[in-house]
């Protein structure tokens, strides 16, 4: 039942660390043919973050629109494909983007070595051989997805990550500057990711010791970023966020998540919501398993004048609302955490069709 989680090999952290980046690639150009894949968040297409990127001659450089859906297996298969096809394997993959490109890195990387497509993967330790090396720079904090063991990708038949040791980056720069440009409302939903990842992994059996010091820094972080006198989109809490991110998705590691994010899911899989704005659409209804949580998650939303939708499952047809549920019901892990081991018996698909019907 022990957990035992492989964490970030290196992590440099600080205002202008991104500078590091060509010094730390410099040796790792010396494997398989000697260049590296840039995977990149396309916002950056015509940003100058673009000129400081070390691109050497014969690098790939590719830029990649996140919005219009979560990474798909389909998508990790074919650029892997079209790569190994025209170069060869790269002799590291870097991602630089939020949790999405993050993920695209992590699949891609561990893709470059084990054949077939990535839904023969989706799962955990399904993977057969480590990956090649991969480093991750977030611009956009909150998700944890640069530190967690997964890489979640969207199959066509489930939502599912790559889940193993060698998920996990080898190296990731965290470098505060880069998230000052995000916009309010995704700076709002994607901190509250790290927000509910550190409340469902206290309020569950698997919360410990060891999850419960990393959630105690991040909610004392979220509080002051989201609540504090100096709360808001200052360079300060960008700081504050970066780490935020990276210790609620260390909670969750040697915990769980739970209600929300089983929620969550539905609504990423037959909506094809983005995860942290579908855990806020979720949260804000889930008084009766987090209360206090909430509570303080609408401060927050007052604080910084955001409204949610409400009455969306007016417009869901009960066919697309038993799929949620289904999505939902379908990953015991996160309910064995919130509810139980016997959470079976207090929840059933109608329970968590109710709980879509709040929306
Ligand atoms: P994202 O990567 O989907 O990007 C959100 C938006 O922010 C995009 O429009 C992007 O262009 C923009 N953006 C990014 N950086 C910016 C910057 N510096 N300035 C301006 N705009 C910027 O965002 P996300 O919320 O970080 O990630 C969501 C994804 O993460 C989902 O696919 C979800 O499945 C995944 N996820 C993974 C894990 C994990 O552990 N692997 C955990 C949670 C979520
Ligand atoms: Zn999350």
């Amino acid at each position: 039942m022990h957990k035992n989680f492989k964490n970030i090999e290196k992590v440099v952290y600080g205002r202008g660390s991104f500078e590091t980046m060509d010094a730390i690639l410099e040796p790792v150009r010396k494997e398989n043919n000697h260049f590296i894949l840039f995977i990149v968040d396309n916002y950056f297409t015509d940003k100058p973050l673009k000129d400081r990127i070390p691109v050497k001659e014969g690098d790939e450089i590719r830029f990649i629109d996140v919005d219009p859906s979560e990474p798909t297996t389909e998508q990790i298969d074919s650029l892997r494909d079209e790569i190994l096809n025209s170069k060869g394997i790269p002799a590291g993959v870097v991602g630089i983007g939020g949790g999405s490109i993050m993920d695209i890195a992590k699949a891609i990387s561990l893709m470059f070595t084990n054949e077939g497509s990535s839904t023969l993967y989706q799962g955990l330790n399904l993977i057969k051989k480590p990956g090649i090396y991969h480093l991750g720079v977030p611009t956009i904090s909150g998700t944890g997805a640069e530190v967690s063991m997964t890489a979640v990708l969207t199959g066509p038949e489930k939502k599912l990550g790559l889940k193993c040791d060698w998920t996990v980056f080898n190296q990731v720069i965290l470098d505060p500057e880069l998230i000052a440009s995000v916009p309010t409302d995704k700076w709002f939903y994607t901190g509250m990711d790290t927000y509910i990842h550190c409340i469902e992994s206290e309020n569950g059996m698997l919360n410990n010791a060891f999850s419960h010091a990393y959630a105690e820094q991040s909610l004392k972080l979220c509080r002051d970023i989201y609540l504090g006198d100096h709360a808001g989109q200052i360079p300060e809490n960008d700081d504050k966020l970066m780490v935020a991110s990276l210790m609620g998705g260390l909670s969750l590691t040697y915990s769980e998540v739970g209600v929300c994010h089983a929620l969550s899911y539905g609504l990423s899989k037959i909506l094809g919501e983005k995860h942290c704005y579908a855990n806020c659409i979720a949260f804000q209804h889930l008084e009766d398993y987090y209360t206090s949580g909430v509570a303080e998650f609408k401060t927050m939303l007052q604080k910084h004048n955001v409204t949610l939708p409400q009455g969306l499952s007016n417009n869901w047809t009960d066919e697309q609302i038993t799929a949620m549920a289904h999505v939902a019901y379908n990953l015991p892990h996160m309910w064995n955490h919130a509810i139980g081991a016997d959470w079976k018996e207090k929840i059933t698909i109608d329970t968590i069709k109710a709980l879509y019907k709040r929306m």
